[in-house]
């Protein structure tokens, strides 16, 4: 893409990330679009430049703040691509009047899926299993498995689910199908929400002792950055496992890293991490107790095709002058 689409478009993704066919074709009528492949807030600026086409800012990891603003003359939304939208400064968006919007619900179903999958390996050793059977491992051992194979089951178990909104809710449901016992800490549920999902809430320190495994589903914000710290620790039931596919931010890995080395905590499924891509060698990635995925919850083709959809509404309704359906602010 040239800086001079980039420049006449009115609508600019910040990064690159799936918009289908169908919704590309849509936007064609909408005034163009341009992918900016920026890296970050300098880069994005750069490319828009001080354009007065860009209407609309679609992000999914670029920060969006006051120095893409004072480049965006004409901006009047920004849309944050998935659910969270902690890189987008909601605060200075408001002030000067841009509207933003996520597109929560639509990657839901997936990441969901995505924590029972993470689960499953982990409670039942997939993730050591496969390579060592590839690697001829199984035919060296003879039937005698290693002590490793034997894992344990979901059923039964106390599941704790921190965050019981679109996500944390499809998780409860799934839950049920493992007669797991579902124990929740979401102080912001409304009393409907409350009684459509039929899990019992807990305070949050109730939750980590109760729970065989924790899955967390809160957005980053100053109240949930290091929810999970060292105090937080001492308080689970021994041997927990903990899943985030929340943000890596919501943990304060050191302390974190500690309880896997203690056994403290007894293993963990994690999708986000405070520095994202990992870096090689991170401890994270020496523990056999550990699985680990490269920030994938939300890529399921389904969820691609619904949010692509999600923007392609957004972006009319922000253009049309009527409420966009993730309005934010
Ligand atoms: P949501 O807004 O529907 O739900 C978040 C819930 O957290 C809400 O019910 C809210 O009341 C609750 N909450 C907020 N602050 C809390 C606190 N201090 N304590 C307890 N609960 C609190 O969002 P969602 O669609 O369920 O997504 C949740 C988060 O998951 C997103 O913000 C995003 O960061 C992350 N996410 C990750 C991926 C991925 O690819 N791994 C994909 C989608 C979303």
């Amino acid at each position: 893409m040239t800086d001079r689409e980039i420049l006449s478009a009115a609508v600019v993704f910040a990064d690159r990330f799936y918009m289908s066919e169908k919704a590309l074709a849509e936007l064609s009528c909408l005034g163009g679009c341009a992918f900016a492949d920026a890296k970050n807030a300098k880069g994005l600026s750069e490319n828009i430049g001080g354009s007065t086409s860009v209407k609309i800012i679609v992000s999914e990891y670029v920060p969006v703040n006051e120095l893409v603003l004072s480049k965006a003359p004409a901006l009047k939304g920004v849309i944050a691509y998935g659910a969270g939208y902690d890189h987008i400064d909601v605060g200075a968006l408001k002030r000067r009047g841009v509207q933003v919007c996520n597109c929560r619900g639509q990657n839901a179903q997936a990441v969901a899926e995505l924590v029972f999958g993470l689960m499953l390996c982990l409670m039942r050793r997939i993730h050591r299993a496969d390579p060592w059977v590839k690697a001829g491992e199984w035919a060296k051992a003879g039937r005698a498995l290693p002590e490793w194979a034997s894992g344990s089951e979901l059923w039964r178990k106390t599941l704790g689910i921190i965050g019981l909104g679109q996500i944390g809710a499809r998780v409860a449901r799934i839950a049920k199908g493992f007669d797991m016992e579902i124990i929740g800490y979401d102080p912001f549920m409304n009393p409907e929400q409350r009684s459509t999902l039929d899990v019992e809430s807990v305070v949050l320190n109730e939750l980590l002792s109760r729970s065989d495994m924790v899955t967390l589903h809160v957005p980053l914000a100053p109240d949930t950055e290091k929810m999970i710290d060292s105090r937080a620790l001492e308080k689970v039931k021994p041997g927990m496992i903990l899943v985030n596919t929340s943000r890596g931010k919501v943990i304060e890995e050191e302390a974190f890293i500690d309880a896997l080395q203690t056994g403290r905590i007894g293993g963990a499924a994690l999708d986000v991490f405070v520095t994202e891509p990992l870096p090689p060698g991170h401890p994270l990635t020496r523990m056999e107790n550990v699985i680990l995925s490269p920030h994938l919850g939300a890529l399921s083709r389904e969820a691609g095709d619904r949010l692509s959809d999600s923007v392609v509404r957004q972006i009319r309704d922000i253009l049309e002058g009527h409420t966009p359906e993730g309005l934010i602010n």
